[in-house]
């Protein structure tokens, strides 16, 4: 589907100092710059926040853009520790993970305070990656469809588009554990969240739905090549630039 161009988004999470992270952003630019308009899709880097700013000087010039890893519901004010959208984009960031599972269970974000946080992302005219995925004990007892969808209902605002939202299916259990669901696992999970996206926004069935949970490069092509996945959110090996690129490489 052309309307759904792959993204390979990069969630650096809380890993790097600004050493390591602008060598490792502007290996992943100088790989994008050499392919150029030849890329087959977008590509993202969400760094942790203390980097976005140096890791926007590396990818400058270069296709690779930038996202937050998590912005605040509010616009501004006493919230401390926390960061609004419209800084994200005033460093130059173009979109913004919420509702990461981590954030979701280590910070008791609910699907409420997802879709608030997706909400303030849009109103400052950034991409949202809204996060969705069950838990072991909820795929073994049969539920994976009915607690994903419940999570992508409440998670994703009304108001977003096929141009500003993206979801990501990232099961709990394959997050950092070199364990994936089977592809017809993948791809039927992917099919009932664009069902869901159809009924609910506005060109909801070109909202591009990515796969997450230990991909690398030994099974991305396999994954990438699904129906209804248009992309992949990587963790551990994207803070390798070998591994990441042989991804972006393997999508279709
Ligand atoms: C993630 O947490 O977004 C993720 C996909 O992690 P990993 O690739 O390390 O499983």
């Amino acid at each position: 589907n052309s309307a759904r161009r792959p993204l390979i988004a990069a969630n650096w999470k809380m890993n790097g100092l600004k050493a390591d992270g602008t060598a490792l952003a502007g290996a992943v630019a100088a790989r994008a710059k050499a392919v150029g308009t030849a890329l087959a899709g977008d590509i993202l880097i969400c760094p942790p926040a203390t980097l976005i700013d140096a890791v926007a000087e590396a990818l400058a010039d270069s296709p690779v853009a930038l996202g937050g890893q998590d912005c605040s519901a509010e616009p501004s004010g006493a919230f401390t520790g926390d960061i609004a959208a419209a800084m994200l984009r005033d460093l130059g960031c173009s979109t913004v993970i919420v509702g990461h599972s981590e954030r979701r269970a280590g910070h008791h974000e609910t699907d409420a305070a997802v879709r608030a946080k997706a909400t303030a992302a849009l109103a400052e005219g950034l991409t949202a990656i809204v996060c969705v995925g069950e838990t072991a004990t909820e795929r073994d007892e049969g539920r994976a469809l009915d607690v994903v969808g419940g999570q992508v209902l409440g998670s994703v605002p009304d108001g977003a588009t096929a141009a500003t939202l993206v979801v990501a299916y990232e099961p709990v259990w394959a997050i950092g554990t070199g364990r994936v669901p089977t592809l017809d696992d993948i791809a039927a999970m992917h099919r009932h969240i664009r069902e869901l996206l159809a009924g609910k926004v506005v060109g909801g069935v070109d909202v591009r739905i990515l796969y997450g949970g230990s991909v690398k490069p030994s099974n991305a092509r396999e994954i990438l090549a699904l129906d209804d996945v248009d992309g992949a959110l990587v963790g551990g090996a994207s803070l390798k630039a070998d591994e990441f690129w042989a991804i972006v490489e393997a999508a279709p």
